[in-house]
């Protein structure tokens, strides 16, 4: 029933199986296992090189985007940006505020870090709500990027969250 199987190949529908097994609500297993990790790297990437090979950087959030965004961007050989919870950032930021299930939130991104038409990627662990990734959006609207997309490698469907991150698309790994 997982809609990304029937697009990939055999082997590939194998691996995202796997996965499955390996990040139900925890993303730790993944990390410590460096076949799986290596597999969550090669189906990040496999989706950009067929769907966005025009993609110019990889922007992670705060803070478990910053675990696999990095390794996206070195494999695709772009570079990697960082948006972070408010105060975090040196030098002038630009920030957003948004709700959270409890309260209020700002994700901030340094000012000079992305130039006006940059084609970026949006990458995190897990998408609830959207709050977060909307924000995100948002901030990098702010800078004049070109939002290609978003990433995860949860969703967690009940929640509607791709809906709050439209027009921009979502792509992710596991959905349950
Ligand atoms: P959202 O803004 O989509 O509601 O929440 C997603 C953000 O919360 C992500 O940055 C994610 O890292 C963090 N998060 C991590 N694990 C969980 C979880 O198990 N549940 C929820 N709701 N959020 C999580």
């Amino acid at each position: 029933t997982n809609p990304l199987l029937s697009g990939l190949h055999h082997s590939m529908a194998g691996t995202v199986l796997a996965l499955w097994q390996k990040v139900l609500g925890d993303i730790c297993p993944v990390l410590k296992d460096p076949e799986a990790l290596t597999a969550v790297i090669d189906l990040f990437e496999q989706h950009v090189r067929q769907t966005y090979p025009q993609v110019e950087l990889i922007v992670g959030l705060d803070a478990r985007g910053f675990l696999f965004g990095p390794l996206l961007a070195q494999r695709l050989g772009v570079g990697f940006v960082l948006i972070r919870k408010k105060g975090k950032l040196p030098g002038p930021t630009q920030s957003v505020g948004y709700t959270l299930e409890y309260g209020m939130a700002e994700a901030e991104i340094q000012e000079d870090a992305i130039d006006a038409g940059q084609k970026v990627i949006i990458i995190d662990d897990l998408l609830a709500t959207g709050g977060t990734l909307y924000a995100a959006c948002e901030l990098l609207k702010k800078q004049s990027a070109e939002v290609l997309g978003c990433m995860v490698l949860i969703e967690l469907k009940d929640l509607n969250g791709a809906e709050r991150v439209k027009p921009s698309p979502l792509f992710s790994l596991v959905q349950y």
